[in-house]
């Protein structure tokens, strides 16, 4: 089955064209476009300019993708929107004119939960993990450990009671005056650290339990850039060697909980997805930590880590190769639980 996904919950535009099935050709075409330069300006995302802008970039991506990979309009057999969770303009943006197109092309049409779509971006890679599984979801918004049984059939062991690591990442890089959005910067800058300068805590590592907390760490960093300003040291030094510190904090923090959560769950492989999974240090830290306890770690390539088209293209595929549809109309879920989902159940007659 040949889906078209749409990805419209934040401020990248993502489309892609996904053709699943045994004789499926898998990922054909996807293109992201990111507003960051739009928002920068402002320091964070502006929800109005945001919704804005998917409207001006949706159509120009879709017969983007559709020229890429050569296929007709006329061969898309569904079409994916992501539908929740997110910002609500944005997401209507995408879930109106997703459910437009399938209804103007004859085609069922699925509205995927935008975690779902982080969650299920490793199957887009071979080899592709088999259930079941923990997921560590990490994004800008979500940290979250999944125990994964099946799609669709999630529960939440452990989640981040404050910031998100990937919202602690840009937060932490906004204070040590990095251009918005930092997280990426404060990475390939943390490259330049000295590990051994700083040591900031591992948050709630100390005691049972799989939750998170981070907005403890950019308090660690802010006063640490505070004392080097009131010292006049080597600024730029000073700057990587606090980067790194974070980073490793951030990344031996998610490592202690992973080894916990696959070892309360009983399970043999991992899956990394979202933004911060894009972390260099943390896929190669946990790809070491998993292999000596014989866990298989699996995480989607860098641009499939964060939001694109292709997550949601494979998410609606899955659910609607499953006969699941929506009927003629649309909504958006701004806040949507992961574990409100319903598993995939298969067709009666197979
Ligand atoms: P959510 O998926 O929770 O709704 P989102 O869609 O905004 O949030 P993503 O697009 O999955 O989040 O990821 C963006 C986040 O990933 C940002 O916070 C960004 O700083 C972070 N990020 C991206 N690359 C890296 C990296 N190499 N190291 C650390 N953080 C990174
Ligand atoms: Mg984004
Ligand atoms: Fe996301």
């Amino acid at each position: 089955m040949l889906v078209l996904g749409i990805e419209t919950s934040c401020d990248e535009t993502g489309v892609a064209l996904f053709e699943g099935g045994p004789t499926g050709r898998g990922l054909l075409a996807h293109a992201v476009y990111s507003q960051t330069a739009i928002h920068a300006e402002y320091g964070g995302v502006v929800p109005e300019l945001a919704s804005r802008d998917h409207i001006r970039k949706l159509l120009p991506l879709i017969q983007e993708v559709l020229d890429q990979s050569g296929v007709e309009a006329a061969s898309v057999e569904g079409v994916a929107y992501t539908a929740g969770p997110g910002l609500v303009g944005a997401l209507l943006v995408g879930a109106a004119l997703g459910r437009s197109l399938a209804w103007a092309w004859g085609v069922p049409a699925i509205a995927v939960h935008h975690m779902e779509g982080h969650l299920l971006a490793p199957l887009l890679e071979d080899p592709a993990p088999a259930f079941p599984f923990v997921a560590l979801l990490v994004s800008g918004g979500h940290t979250q450990l999944v125990d994964v049984q099946e799609i669709g059939r999630y529960r939440i062991l452990g989640e981040s009671v404050d910031d998100a690591a990937g919202e602690a990442f840009d937060k932490t890089a906004k204070i040590l005056g990095l251009p918005y959005p930092g997280g990426p910067a404060l990475a390939r800058l943390a490259e330049q650290g000295d590990p051994q300068r700083y040591r900031f805590p591992r948050p709630m590592t100390d005691r049972p339990g799989l939750d998170f907390s981070f907005s403890g760490l950019k308090t660690f960093a802010l006063n640490s850039w505070q004392t080097v300003r009131a010292e006049r040291e080597d600024l730029e030094q000073a700057r990587a060697d606090i980067a790194r510190a974070f980073e490793e904090a951030v990344v031996e923090t998610l490592l202690i909980k992973c080894r916990r959560a696959v070892e309360a769950a009983g399970v043999e492989r991992l899956i990394m997805a979202g933004g911060v999974s894009a972390n260099r240090r943390l896929r190669s830290r946990m790809d070491q930590e998993m292999a000596a306890r014989g866990v298989s770690v699996f995480y989607p390539r860098a641009e499939l880590c964060t939001d694109n088209g292709a997550m949601i293209a494979l998410a609606g595929h899955e659910r609607l190769a499953a006969g699941q549809q929506e009927a003629l109309r649309f909504g958006a879920r701004p806040r949507w639980a992961l574990e409100e989902l319903e598993p995939i159940v298969a067709p009666a007659h197979e």
